[in-house]
């Protein structure tokens, strides 16, 4: 037939922009009409453009819940349930070469400390001194120690920090899917 421009054949197609939509990686319709006025992708026909719901595009585009902000269980003693939490690398580290800011909240009385570390690593031995430290003030021990940071503590550790927990059972270090105090 000696057809040499086949975008002609394409001027009828109405479901012409939606595959062009999906095959240009669902860009927006306003771009794929420009695109098509000035000629700026070879091969691109002449079509009706139709504004059409992509499914695809409005899956994308939908947003996850949110975490909730708190949790429901809140301890009714000190030391019940402590909260634990890395933060770091900061740049640039403190002139004592810290990198690393170890917080620790009483889910109770909602008290917090913090301490500055070198390397994660240090997190363990720096929550053991704190354990001491707070159970020799206050009388009472840690009953559940929170975190969402468990390999600072799981990895190499685990089973001598549930010793020395003086928990009976490694479900007791909790490891939550959020974040929930700090
Ligand atoms: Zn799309």
């Amino acid at each position: 037939m000696g057809i040499i421009d086949n975008t002609r054949l394409n001027l009828t197609e109405t479901s012409g922009s939606s595959r062009w939509h999906s095959r240009l990686g669902h860009i927006n319709l306003d771009a794929l009409k420009l695109m098509m006025q000035k000629k700026l992708v070879f091969g691109i026909p002449s079509m009706t453009l139709e504004k059409k719901l992509c499914g695809s595009c409005l899956l994308g585009k939908q947003s996850r819940q949110a975490f909730p902000q708190a949790t429901t269980f809140r301890a009714s003693k000190n030391l019940e349930l402590v909260h634990g939490d890395l933060c770091g690398p900061i740049t640039p580290s403190t002139l004592a070469g810290n990198r690393y800011i170890f917080v620790l909240i009483d889910d109770h009385s909602r008290y917090m400390w913090t301490a500055l570390l070198k390397e994660k690593s240090d997190a363990f031995n720096k929550f053991k001194r704190f354990k001491s430290l707070v159970e020799q003030e206050s009388g009472a021990s840690i009953q559940t120690f929170r975190t969402d940071r468990g390999g600072e503590f799981m990895s190499k550790s685990s089973v001598r920090f549930v010793m020395l927990m003086g928990l009976n059972d490694i479900s007791r270090l909790h490891i939550p899917h959020s974040r929930t105090v700090c």
